[in-house]
Parts: structure tokens; sequence; C-alpha cells
């Protein structure tokens, strides 16, 4: 049966962020709860995903097929769009085989998964890679890791709208700029896209600097005919993607007593964390006002928080 996108376009409701260190500051945040969008489907990575469904749907494809880790953020929101939009899926997973919260989502929503081993994962870069998945599963479309790339940005460029469309129902006139994590860029080149230059966005880096977000983010605008500019990349990984510290920690617990916004810590924490440090340190005037996104990933806090996984 060909895939039936229905016309589902979720809101993600805008709410005040309430904590003492922006209190003191002048500054106002307006957080846009991605997380929220959906019970199954949570974060920017049904954004990203978008796109990717209407070219399969397009192609006459039945359902999807895309690789990633045991925690994928990505994978998770594909295995629960199938399930609540009735499509198969399959994910490639790295590694070999192991149970973590992610991936029991990924069975309880009847995703068909495979471990490729390590070796097996990083041969994804290899031209004869995809083939042996094309003849087994014909009907299935093809969707790069982490659902990136001008199409994923394209999609993204929904908030924006959906953020601006609830600016009077906090009293806001206007805002100041945007603020949220970034792993590949492509969320953030998405808003980029979509602010063309009226705002500037703020990408707070969940992965070393030398991980080629800048190159990724300076592609996609590209491809898009718009040029290298209207964003700003922040130093905000602490160490390496998903390394959990005890400041962090105490950091993310007390932003949550005190605002009531659930955090996890690879991404929405860390983002957080790097607003703060910038805050305090004075780059924005009192009365600035940043829309802060809420990119989700709550799905795997608890693995996140795991204590072998803490770093001293
Ligand atoms: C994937 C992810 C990001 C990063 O998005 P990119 O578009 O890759 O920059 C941020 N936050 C969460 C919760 C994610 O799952």
């Amino acid at each position: 049966m060909p895939l039936v996108i229905p016309q589902w376009a979720p809101r993600a409701p805008l709410e005040a962020l309430r904590l003492p260190w922006l209190a003191r500051a002048g500054v106002e945040v307006a957080v846009l709860r991605l997380d929220l969008i959906d019970p199954l489907v949570s974060g920017n990575k049904w954004f990203k995903l978008v796109g990717h469904l209407h070219e399969a749907a397009a192609l006459g494809a039945e359902g999807l097929i895309s690789l990633g880790g045991a925690h994928s953020n990505h994978l998770h929101a594909l295995a629960a769009a199938g399930r609540r939009f009735g499509f198969p899926t399959v994910g490639l997973l790295r590694g070999h085989e192991q149970e973590t919260p992610t991936v029991a989502d990924l069975r309880a929503f009847g995703m068909q998964l495979h471990w490729l081993g390590y070796g097996g994962y990083r041969a994804r870069h290899r031209a004869d890679f995809w083939t042996p998945w094309r003849e087994r599963y014909p009907h299935l479309h093809t969707v790069p890791e982490g659902g990136g790339g001008l199409l994923g940005a394209r999609g993204c460029a929904a908030l924006l709208e959906m953020a601006q469309a609830q600016l009077a129902s906090l009293g806001w006139p206007d805002y100041h700029g945007w603020w949220l994590a970034a792993g590949t860029g492509t969320t953030l080149a998405g808003l980029v896209l979509a602010e063309r230059g009226a705002h500037p966005v703020h990408g707070a880096l969940a992965v070393p600097a030398d991980h080629g977000v800048a190159g990724q983010v300076r592609e996609i605008l590209g491809q898009a005919g718009q040029g290298d500019q209207g964003y700003r990349l922040v130093e905000a990984c602490r160490g390496g993607f998903a390394k959990v510290d005890a400041e962090l920690l105490a950091s993310m617990r007390d932003m949550e007593d005190e605002s009531g916004l659930p955090l996890e810590p690879v991404y929405t924490g860390k983002a957080l964390l790097a607003l703060r440090r910038s805050v305090e340190a004075g780059d924005f005037v009192a009365g600035t006002r940043l829309l802060f996104v809420h990119t989700g990933g709550l799905q795997g806090r608890t693995a996140a928080l795991d204590p072998m996984r803490i770093c001293p």
C-alpha cells in the first residue's frame, strides 16, 4: 500500500520561561515546546523528517528505512511517525544489539531493527552500502542519517511561522533572535533560511567544534542560494557529544526546578546552560527577547543521565 501522509501541521506551544538569571539580566525568553507536539512524535526530528516523508509518498514508496544509534532521536521520530500514520519502518542500528529506552520504543512502535555492528555501520558511506537493503526492502524509501540536508532544513522553516503566530499571546511585539541546540545544524539552517537575515540564530553546539557543523550549515544555505550569514555558533558541548558533567547536571536540575521546563543533558540542557553563561557574561542587553527552541529528546533523558556515563 503506497504511503499516504495526512495533512498534519503540529503546533508547538510558545511559553514564557521564568528563571532568576534571566530576570536579573532583564532578558526575556520564550520556549517553543517541540517536545509537546504529539504524544508519540516529539521534537525537531519530525520537522526534519516531513520533507522526506512527502518525497517517499511522491515516489510511491510504502514506508521508510533509515539508520542511527541506540539512542537516536531521529530513528525514534521515524518509528513514531510510522506508528502514528500506519506505514512500515526499518532501522539499521550502530553496534551490537542492546536495550535502551529508545530501542524499547522503536520495537514498541513496530520498527524492524537490524544491528550492523560498528564496522558494518561505518560502511554506510560506501557506494554499495544500500544495495542489499534496497533488494531486501524494495518498497521502502531511504532517509539519510539524522534526516539532514536541505530537505530536512526546509521542514524546520515551519518553526518560524509557529512562533510568530504566538508572539502576540505573550505580549511580544517582536523578538531579537533565536537560541537552540545544534547537532548537525540542520534545524538551525532551516531557521536561518526562514529568517532571511531578519533575526539572528544562535546555535549552541552539542558536538565538538571540529565536527563540521559550520560546513554543513554553509552547504545547506548555499544549496538554497543563500549566503553564509544570519547565525552564530556557540561552544556548548562541554567536552564531547553526550558527555555529562556534574556542573551540567546540577545546573540542569536547578533550571528544571525553577522553571518547570523538562530538559535532557545531551542537547536542551547544554543549550540552556550555554545561554545562561552568555546572558551572565552580558552578551544581551536588558530588554532583549529571545526564542529558545526546545528540540525534544526527552525520551532519551533516563539513559543520558545514567550514572555510568557521568564524567567528573
Ligand atoms: C537531533 C537533535 C538536535 C540537533 O538537531 P540538528 O538539526 O541536527 O542540529 C537538537 N536537539 C535534540 C533533542 C535532537 O534530538
